[in-house]
């Protein structure tokens, strides 16, 4: 035991001296009057009051759309930072009517976007399962021309380590298998009714895709086994090109100006509540982050952008444009990494795509967590999809974030009807200040940074081993041919 604790002994000094070699000895007060302007001075949760108060949901290409960019675009201007607008045209989506009647009974229900501009489907309804490949394999011609009824998430029970789809995904097999329609039902119980994109493109999808509550689906379900049921879809909705801007506040990094530190999260939000918690928690974080570097006057070694993405939620239209830009213009190369907050909330730990900074990463948590102990410095890595960091992991940019944590409760609002800014804690959206403003300062004034420009050929086996490559082909985004 002794000859254990030793050797424990000695590997702890070993990395803790690693890891403290990393940081610098002037971040443990800069870090500590962080912490202290932010539990002072912050403005996240009175901003983000006022905007879900004044503006209310911030669906992009619309009039409340555009009121959010100007609203964010003055509060970084009055905090003193070089702002710009980026501009981007994009097809954009939005709801109009619609009416679900199944078996003669009318359903509460959502389109999902991107759903055709008028469809009126009348046809049978067919159990699908979870909705992935396999159940359409066990009889590929089942739901041709036919309604299928599948669930968000997963089915209770299903196999372990199954791994589920996005709606997109699952209404593109739903459409390669030429169904007529599909109806989702929410995980979430509680008559949630869900919205988001069921498009893997961004574009129209040819069938109707709707959304009825958990409650409905799983009765639905129980029909089905017993009797033949029949449904009719009716909708209208605008699709067309819309204009919308990415905002950005720019800092000059002192000597290392060419390297960028990238920190983003989305502005817009879905339509049917304000969208308090996708994504106001994180791009109100954003401007806060700025407002307390501009407050300290922080001036670390790196160039630090702080970007409010639009689009995100129609396709990550917004940070797609981003990076187009940046590829125009070759500025992709300068940017180390892309911090990525969306729905982050209370962070206990960061995270990255790679382990190659962890000791870097471990030691601005340790500073964090000598201020405050309830940041539990945990360190996770990985590749996924379906957020604004996509576009610029894709073109093998580091990108990391914060591991933060939501209630179930606040969950089951994932854009639904009912994430509005009482779901919102201000403590905790204070701690998403707090300490990703740590790890920001920490990334854009390391002496050095180990993670690189992922090479195209290591990017493609690193998505791989992170089963993203069959979400990559579905949505056409998988450059690397079969
Ligand atoms: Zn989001």
């Amino acid at each position: 035991m002794i000859y254990k604790s030793i050797t424990y002994g000695i590997v702890l000094l070993f990395s803790v001296t690693v890891a403290s070699a990393q940081s610098k000895p002037a971040w443990s007060n800069v870090f500590k009057s962080i912490n202290e302007e932010v539990e002072k001075s912050s403005a996240a949760y009175s901003n983000l009051k006022e905007a879900t108060g004044s503006i209310g949901h911030r669906l992009t290409g619309s009039e409340n759309g555009a009121k959010a960019e100007q609203f964010a675009y003055d509060l970084l201007k009055s905090y003193n930072f070089d702002v710009r607008f980026q501009p981007f045209e994009a097809e954009s989506w939005s709801r109009g009517t619609i009416s679900v009647t199944i078996n003669d009974k009318a359903y509460k229900a959502v389109a999902l976007a991107h759903s055709p501009v008028k469809a009126d489907v009348t046809a049978p309804v067919v159990d699908g399962g979870n909705g992935l490949e396999e159940d359409y394999k066990k009889d590929s011609a089942a739901v041709k021309g036919k309604i299928v009824l599948v669930p968000i998430g997963l089915l209770p029970g299903s196999a372990q380590g199954l791994h589920n789809l996005h709606r997109s995904e699952k209404t593109a097999l739903a459409t390669k298998y030429a169904a007529a329609g599909v109806i989702f039902f929410n995980v979430a119980p509680g008559g949630i009714l869900l919205t988001g994109t069921a498009s893997v493109t961004g574009s129209l999808i040819p069938i109707p895709a709707v959304c009825i509550s958990n409650e409905d689906g799983m009765q639905l379900k129980e029909e089905l086994k017993q009797k033949a049921i029949s449904a009719s879809v009716k909708m209208s909705n605008f699709s067309g090109t819309v204009k919308s801007r990415n905002i950005i506040a720019m800092l000059k990094g002192k000597s290392l100006p060419n390297e960028k530190i990238v920190i983003g999260g989305h502005l817009d939000s879905w339509d049917l509540a304000t969208g308090a918690i996708d994504n106001g928690i994180g791009s109100f974080s954003v401007i806060d982050i700025a407002r307390t570097f501009a407050a300290l006057k922080l001036q670390p070694a790196r160039t630090i952008e702080f970007v409010l993405f639009m689009g995100e939620e129609e396709g990550l239209l917004g940070s797609k444009a981003y990076i187009a830009q940046a590829i125009k213009e070759g500025s992709y190369k300068k940017i180390r990494y892309m911090l990525n907050l969306d729905m982050s909330n209370d962070p206990r730990g960061y995270n990255a795509t790679s382990e190659e900074d962890k000791a870097l990463f471990q030691s601005i948590g340790q500073i964090a967590q000598a201020i405050d102990t309830s940041f539990k410095n945990t360190f996770s890595s990985g590749f996924d999809l379906h957020s604004d960091h996509q576009p610029f992991m894709l073109r093998g940019i580091p990108t990391a974030g914060v591991n933060g944590h939501l209630s179930r409760e606040v969950l089951r609002c994932y854009h639904a009807d009912c994430d509005s800014f009482d779901l919102v804690n201000e403590t905790e959206l204070k701690n998403t200040v707090r300490f990703s403003t740590m790890l920001l300062y920490g990334l854009a004034d390391a002496s050095a940074l180990q993670a690189k420009l992922i090479p195209d050929n290591i990017l493609k086996e690193k998505l791989i081993e992170n089963n993203l490559k069959e979400p990559l082909q579905i949505a056409g985004e998988w450059r690397w041919g079969n």
